[in-house]
């Protein structure tokens, strides 16, 4: 037997160890030695309470990354029953430094359950195949929808079914929006299509109120959100802008590095870190009448990339996971960390990292003595080279 703990009903929270949760455990469970994931899902519904015909559950453990003794801890989504055994193996053997079997339980209504089908794989953690499709040419009509579409996507955690205006940007008195949320994005999209700026007043959550950001013009809006915070409704526009908006191909205050991030997703999908600035300004100019600064365009896809790929940071904390899992799959797989000690003994400074698939390993044996060596530059936020080795039978 071996001791779970299981914890729901809070969040993730990245604390000086990594992943952390800030709630207490909700259950306690000696599990037995053999136990399958499905088991494993079963007694959670039972011990968490979590209604199974309305919900389906996310598991995730904490696993340590840490290198060489160190505590850093990640979340692992489990989806199947090898990647159970192997966490549970892993833990309890010690290797990882860390002997305690924790799960971060998220409840999802069935509804909107977008957790990948354990038997797709397709979608298995440990196969990623990307293939780079043609850069359509789309016309400016169709950029400004798609683009408006990503917007919209990425910032609505839910869909509504509502009935949209004519003119999906358009202020006035009476409008009602989903959300604050909602409210500030159009506010925003209206302002930079038309290349006038605004500043908040107040923004409490209750009270919205903006003006513009030129003096002497007299604009503003006054919005308040519902008392049960369930939509928004623009209560006053004082005013119309006088203000000048011909500024056209310059910058604009109110498009954020954010806003620029979610316009320009399908550019950075396809084109990567490869995308240039200059590339993103002029596409922005295409959509609206102003274009962001250099530095606002790089940020902007720095943000894009986090957006689409994950952080820089995050995606290397995932390698250790990533070729312990190797490791299991893949039995006599090689990997050699190398890396510097710092003056806290729980944190090192990677250097690098070599490993060896264990077919490659065994079919060297029969290859010939000369080994050929390529690499190729990293061009991401730390740098450095991958290289491969190759040898010839
Ligand atoms: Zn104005």
């Amino acid at each position: 037997m071996f001791p779970i703990s299981i914890y729901t009903g809070g969040s993730v929270e990245n604390g000086p160890m990594g992943a952390t949760y800030n709630k207490p455990h909700s259950a306690s469970y000696p599990a037995p030695d053999h136990l399958t994931f499905d088991d494993l899902k079963t007694k959670i519904f039972q011990l968490t309470g979590i209604n199974k015909d309305k919900n389906t559950i996310n598991v995730n453990a904490r696993w340590n990354a840490g290198v060489a003794g160190s505590l850093c801890f990640l979340q692992m989504p489990i989806c199947e029953n090898t990647m159970w055994r192997m966490l549970v193996d892993k833990t309890l053997s010690g290797d990882s430094g860390w002997s305690v079997v924790e799960l971060f339980v998220e409840a999802v209504p069935s509804s909107c359950c977008t957790h990948n089908d354990p038997g797709d794989k397709s979608q298995s953690n440990l196969e990623c195949t990307q293939t780079t499709p043609e850069l359509p040419t789309l016309k400016r009509s169709q950029r400004i929808r798609e683009s408006r579409k990503n917007l919209q996507e990425l910032s609505d955690e839910e869909s509504f079914d509502v009935k949209q205006p004519s003119d999906e940007l358009a202020l006035y008195f009476g409008r009602l929006f989903d959300s604050l949320d909602d409210l500030r994005r159009t506010i925003r999209e209206h302002h930079i299509r038309q290349n006038r700026n605004f500043v908040t007043v107040r923004s409490n959550g209750a009270r919205y109120v903006v003006k513009c950001l030129d003096l002497r013009c007299g604009w503003k809006l006054y919005a308040a959100s519902s008392k049960d915070r369930s939509y928004c409704q623009i209560k006053t526009i004082k005013g119309e802008h006088v203000c000048s908006n011909e500024r056209d191909g310059e910058d604009n205050v109110n498009m954020t590095t954010e806003f620029i991030s979610k316009l320009i997703l399908d550019l950075v999908k396809i084109k990567g870190d490869a995308c240039t600035p200059k590339e993103i300004q002029d596409f922005v100019h295409e959509v609206y009448p102003c274009t962001p600064s250099y530095t606002k365009a790089f940020r902007a896809k720095e943000l894009a990339i986090a957006h689409l790929f994950g952080e820089w940071k995050e995606s290397y904390a995932k390698l250790a996971p990533y070729l312990n899992a190797i490791q299991v799959v893949n039995p006599g797989t090689k990997v050699d960390w190398l890396s510097d000690a710092t003056a806290d003994p729980n944190v090192r400074i990677f250097r690098g990292v070599a490993w060896a698939f264990a077919p490659a390993i065994e079919g060297f044996k029969s290859c010939r003595p000369v080994i050929s060596i390529d690499s190729t530059i990293l061009s991401g936020k730390y740098g450095g080279r991958m290289l491969i080795a190759v040898a010839y039978d």
